[in-house]
């Protein structure tokens, strides 16, 4: 049998999907003003999906009020933490379909190993074990680091933004539920399960919106139980359909199309030769 490298391979994905997100907010939650785009990037990776390799990347914005108490502080795309945790190269529905796999049909890890190995995804056994402890860490995440770091964000920036999203990963895995916070732009914890009623959503969500930390607002698509879960946890909070969720919603049905046409050009025009230089006294302007 082929020995795995320990170190973690170089991988090459060309045909990639992309998806590049918009910070969460718009706004500066503590002077009001419009947030500033910067060029850099908080996050830029190629993750292993069910679905294939995805290009997922979050921009990032910052207030540039020199008067405001949070002058030159940074906001992410939080929604970049639903395909991928921190620092990982694998969808969280890998994750999630290992977590559902090893919990519910009761599968050995090097037996999962082998299934997503068949279904395209460069993975060994250490890392199988790796990802699955990631994974129940993210779905009991209430431990005191977690309540400190929420502490510090909502003392940092005057309170906290929750958003919650519904993942549907492919399989018979169920639906993983995500909880992120906003301003720090991490994921705070996770739920997996079929549809999940409101009522077991806001038990979820109790040691969360029993934190007395203020709260600014909530944040989600338009997914009915979802929008129901966050006002009833956090009645005092404004809920903000996620202009972000939306236009990203409708991007999804556009990727397709444009991965195609990518991947079309990339072999018509990849044979071309490069195209020579000419010497500059010769350039023609283009109009
Ligand atoms: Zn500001």
């Amino acid at each position: 049998m082929e020995k795995q490298a320990r170190h973690r391979p170089h991988r090459e994905y060309p045909d990639a999907r992309r998806l590049v997100f918009d910070p969460d907010i718009e706004t500066c939650p503590i002077c009001g003003q419009t947030l500033k785009a910067r060029r850099n990037w908080h996050s830029r990776k190629t993750i292993q999906t069910l679905n294939g390799p995805l290009f997922v990347a979050g921009k990032t914005k910052e207030c540039v009020t020199s008067t405001c108490r949070n002058y030159q502080k940074r906001y992410y795309a939080g929604r970049v933490w639903l395909y991928s945790l921190p620092g990982s190269t694998y969808g969280l529905d890998v994750l999630a379909w290992i977590g559902w796999q090893h919990e519910h049909e009761h599968r050995q890890l090097v037996e999962i190993q082998r299934m997503l190995n068949q279904r395209g995804i460069a993975i060994n056994e250490r890392n199988v074990g790796k990802l699955y402890r990631q994974f129940l860490a993210l779905l009991s995440a209430t431990s005191e680091n977690v309540c400190e770091s929420l502490a510090n964000t909502a003392q940092e920036y005057g309170g906290l933004i929750w958003a919650m999203d519904a993942l549907q990963p492919e399989g018979p895995s169920g639906l993983l539920y995500v909880l992120y916070e906003v301003l720090s732009g991490k994921p705070v914890a996770a739920l997996q399960c079929e549809h999940a009623s409101e009522a077991e959503l806001v038990e979820w969500l109790r040691p969360f919106s029993a934190l007395e930390l203020p709260v600014l607002a909530t944040l989600s698509d338009g997914e009915h139980t979802v929008i129901a879960t966050l006002k009833t946890s956090w009645p005092q909070a404004p809920h903000q359909r996620c202009q972000v969720h939306f236009l990203n919603n409708l991007a999804d049905e556009v990727l397709d199309y444009d991965d195609e046409l990518r991947k079309n050009m990339r072999q018509d025009l990849g044979g071309l030769p490069k195209a020579p230089q000419r010497p500059a006294e010769q350039t023609e302007p283009p109009f």
